[in-house]
């Protein structure tokens, strides 16, 4: 998928004044937070399952080649496949030749943002196949043509005003003339389009939450069940997933399925938990004839030894970004790759280069929201941070913030003139503000007084409130 981060500030700016896209994000924000809360709350052992969850990730990651081996030998034993791609390019040259060895037209696809990563239908659809995306957010921006904005919520962009008018131009072709524009009539009207393509489709292709190490088996998480019809009607059946998805067993998998849904949608589980294990064997009533896995490593194995390897934790339930003002004022598309939101602020410089998404880390308040709801307790604040201090060490801000950069470490490290600045600072300010409170435009700050007001300060003053606490103990 074309990297386009670099542009981030202007397309946040876009975003911003883009009312279609500001009408869904308001639908949407608070809905998977509040329920998230609530099931939370209804879990008394949630923060003993965050801490076991660590606890399993890290030792995983201390030992995936062990973990990643022994998942091999178990699909090879069962009579499927593991693939191994280093790169985008070698996952899509994989995944091309097993669909032309199996002499694909139709492919079926289920979510999956390692298909994302590799740009997967663009490739399929270039070599000549026909791709179908079976879960309804990813089908309905496929009509769209355009990319997730949440990766567990691709659509959530889309208002259904939007979505009545794409059925309607991409549906008259199967004889569907109504415009569809209740969620009820939506749903029935995809189910109908796809029930063709799940049955007619040669090859399924689906991601995958969990690999088993154990087993062999991969695990697949859905609330619409098109997870199973994608990996069971076709002849062959591929699971795409990255190197950091296995875990040791089956027991694990309850564990992190706790956290998954609670986390992500603030269901207890989800509608749907698909285990595969391989090709249908000769007594099954169905299944795939063929099975295939294939694991995308795209820079892991170096974040695997360096100072991020946390964020490999990362079990992609979107809570960071539902709970991220940063996200929720601008949507997914704006962060101009596969990963939205806080983890994709980290996750992108690490995969794409830090040269090509340098303005990610700075886009966050540092509130701390990501790191306090993640299931798997990844530092996102810190990780955050230390990004942006090696954009600053790398020469990659522009020259305007580093002066200013370079100004506030200067009056950091003279508490005096610090504080006479920022007490000279805060009387103009509450001077320009007046009765008010708060200022509408601000030579140098025009940043955020362009779709905010500036509050002027208020009180005496961090420091000084500080020394008065102190002197009254
Ligand atoms: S970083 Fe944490 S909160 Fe964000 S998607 Fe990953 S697991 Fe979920």
């Amino acid at each position: 998928m074309e990297v386009t981060s670099q542009k981030f500030k202007i397309r946040a700016g876009s975003a911003l004044v883009n009312e279609g896209l500001q009408h869904a994000l308001r639908k949407s924000r608070g809905g998977f937070v509040d329920k998230r809360q609530q099931a939370v709350d209804d879990l008394p052992q949630f923060e003993q399952l965050r801490s076991r969850a660590v606890d399993v990730k890290n030792h995983v990651l201390a030992n995936l080649d062990k973990y990643l081996d022994e998942f091999e030998r178990n699909v090879s034993a069962k009579g499927g496949q593991v693939h191994f791609a280093s790169t985008p390019e070698q996952g899509v040259e994989t995944i091309i030749d097993i669909c032309t060895q199996a002499g694909a037209q139709r492919v079926a696809k289920g979510k999956s943002m390692i298909g994302e990563e590799m740009d997967l239908n663009d490739a399929l659809e270039a070599d000549g196949m026909e791709v179908i995306e079976t879960d309804l957010g990813e089908y309905i921006i496929q009509l769209a043509r355009e990319k997730p904005s949440h990766i567990i919520a691709p659509a959530i962009h889309k208002t259904r005003g939007e979505i009545t008018e794409l059925f309607y131009e991409h549906h008259q072709k199967y004889g569907l003339t109504e415009r569809v524009d209740q969620v009820e009539t939506i749903v029935n009207e995809a189910r109908t389009v796809l029930r063709d393509h799940f049955v007619n489709a040669d090859v399924g292709i689906t991601g995958a939450n969990f690999l088993l190490a154990d087993s062999g088996a991969s695990v697949l998480v859905t609330n619409e069940g098109n997870g199973d019809l994608t990996s069971s009607l076709p002849r062959v059946h591929i699971v795409t997933a990255s190197i950091e998805k296995v875990i040791p067993s089956l027991a694990d998998l309850t564990l992190f399925l706790r956290l998954l849904a609670r986390s992500a949608t603030g269901q207890e589980i989800s509608s749907y938990t698909s285990i595969y294990s391989g090709p249908a064997k000769s007594q099954d009533m169905d299944g795939p004839a063929e099975y295939h896995v294939v694991l995308l490593d795209n820079g892991r194995s170096m974040m695997l030894q360096g100072e991020y390897r946390e964020m490999l934790r990362c079990i992609r339930c979107g809570a960071c970004m539902n709970h991220c003002p940063v996200y929720q004022s601008i949507g997914g598309h704006a962060y101009g790759w596969v990963y939205p939101g806080p983890m994709g602020s980290v996750w992108t410089p690490l995969l794409v280069g830090l040269q090509n998404a340098a303005n990610l880390p700075n886009a966050c308040t540092l509130n701390g929201r990501c790191g306090e709801v993640c299931p798997v307790k990844i530092p996102l604040p810190d990780l955050l941070r230390k990004l942006r201090h090696q954009i600053f060490e790398r020469g990659l801000v522009d020259r305007k913030s580093r002066l200013g950069l370079a100004l506030w470490g200067w009056l950091a490290r003279h508490p005096k003139v610090f504080r006479f600045s920022i007490g000279m600072a805060a009387r103009l300010l509450r001077r320009l503000a007046g009765r008010q409170g708060s200022i509408r435009s601000l030579p140098l700050a025009g940043g955020w007084t362009e779709s905010r007001d500036f509050p002027a300060a208020s009180g005496a003053g961090f420091v000084a409130s500080w020394n008065s606490a102190r002197k009254s103990r």
